[in-house]
């Protein structure tokens, strides 16, 4: 029998991007999988905030995702994975952002940087390819990738499609050369169908 990779069961509760106080409010959940780095939670919770301006709460879901394991591909396959932390959302939120290390994939494609469920509530990303072992790289700029990618996987959430504009986040990114390249910011256009979805 194949050796599955397990992913870290020990979760941190990452709080330091906890912004949402009132267990009512209606907010975004950042939900790590697996150890994510703390800072990142912070990070990206400030730019969730700052883009989409809702409070951001971290909140580890699902620690667990062997169920969307694929034998064949060792990869895991994030539209399960959705459904599952939509599913086990708590009620005040609005939104739910997963962050894996794991690769992901969707059968169509050899893998994905992250899926959403357009205008639903579940997204995801995965940092294992946001890394480039060719590079001696500079945290801060991974870092720059994982928002990127994150605040590209809400907007879907908010009806948002892909961009043309290769410098939009809701640019479609084949590389990581393309992620470097977009910038953190939503286009005019884009940034206009956001403000008409948050009325
Ligand atoms: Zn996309
Ligand atoms: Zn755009």
């Amino acid at each position: 029998m194949k050796k599955m990779p397990v992913p870290p069961s020990n979760t941190l509760p990452c709080s330091s991007g906890s912004t949402c106080t009132d267990k009512n409010d209606l907010c975004i959940i950042i939900s790590p999988i697996g150890e994510i780095d703390q800072d990142i939670c912070g990070l990206v919770g400030k730019k969730i905030q700052s883009v989409f301006g809702y409070h951001t709460m971290t909140l580890p879901i699902l620690s667990d995702i062997s169920f969307a394991y694929d034998e064949n591909r060792k990869q895991y396959h994030s539209t399960p994975i959705l459904q599952k932390l939509a599913d086990n959302a708590p009620a005040n939120c609005f939104k739910i952002i997963g962050i894996t290390g794991l690769d992901l994939f969707i059968p169509i494609l050899t893998h994905v940087y992250g899926e959403a469920q357009l205008g639903g509530k579940a997204c995801m990303i995965s940092t294992y390819r946001l890394h480039d072992s060719q590079e001696t790289e500079i945290y801060s700029k991974i870092n720059e990738r994982i928002v990127k990618e994150v605040i590209h996987e809400l907007g879907h959430t908010f009806n948002l499609r892909h961009c043309d504009s290769s410098s939009c986040i809701m640019h479609y990114c084949r590389a990581i050369q393309d992620v470097d390249m977009k910038s953190d910011q939503l286009c005019r256009y884009c940034a206009i169908m956001l403000a008409d979805e948050l009325k």
